[in-house]
């Protein structure tokens, strides 16, 4: 059974991952565009950064970290995109137990919860990508050496808290105040943006 919950564990990542890292790698070249480089070394380094950011930032989703090459169990993760998930795979499997059921009537419920929960993630993971975008972005600024800080710009309707942030200029390896972080967003379906404030020389 520990099979199994392994088995959704591991598509899940591969699907995080996937997504993080063609996020990321967007997030990358369109801060480049904004400063008007188009340096393949820089390109390249920076996209180096967007594997491993979503490699990481995915084992993490799934409750796991990635050491030497593998992931393995991370008892520290935040189980974000996955609580749900473990929790109804444990029901399901337990009831399987119970009841005797077929490997085949599992496999089913499992499906169904599966993606039951996996609509209740789309927030959560809307959210990641949302942080990758950002990532990227504030990654591949700083190796630009065009970008002096970054300011937050708040979304058109976005709530109260977004609109305190508004024109918010700090340095580029700074977190905003109020909660800010590094960047948008600053909760689930935050419509805020992050934008490269110029060095002198690069104006
Ligand atoms: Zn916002």
């Amino acid at each position: 059974m520990k099979a199994i919950r392994d088995g959704l564990l591991v598509l899940l990542f591969v699907d995080m991952h996937g997504l993080l890292e063609q996020i990321t790698r967007d997030g990358i070249a369109a801060a480049l565009a904004q400063v008007g480089m188009s340096d393949e070394g820089i390109t390249e380094q920076a996209n180096e950064f967007a594997v491993s950011y979503a490699r990481d930032h995915a084992a993490d989703l799934v409750g796991k970290k990635w050491v030497d090459g593998e992931l393995v169990d991370n008892p520290k993760a935040q189980w974000r995109i996955d609580e749900a998930t473990r929790d109804l795979i444990r029901a399901d499997v337990t009831k399987a137990v119970d009841e005797g059921w077929s490997n085949d009537r599992l496999a089913e419920a499992l499906g169904e919860n599966y993606a039951f929960s996996a609509s209740r993630a789309e927030t959560i993971a809307r959210t990641e990508t949302a942080f990758a975008d950002v990532a990227g972005n504030i990654h591949a600024w700083k190796l630009s050496g065009q970008v002096e800080s970054k300011q937050w710009i708040v979304g058109d309707g976005c709530c109260d808290d977004c609109q305190e942030l508004d024109g918010t200029t700090v340095a580029l390896d700074q977190d905003f105040p109020d909660g800010g972080g590094a960047g948008p967003p600053l909760h689930p379906n935050c419509r805020c943006d992050v934008v490269p404030v110029l060095t002198e020389d690069a104006k």
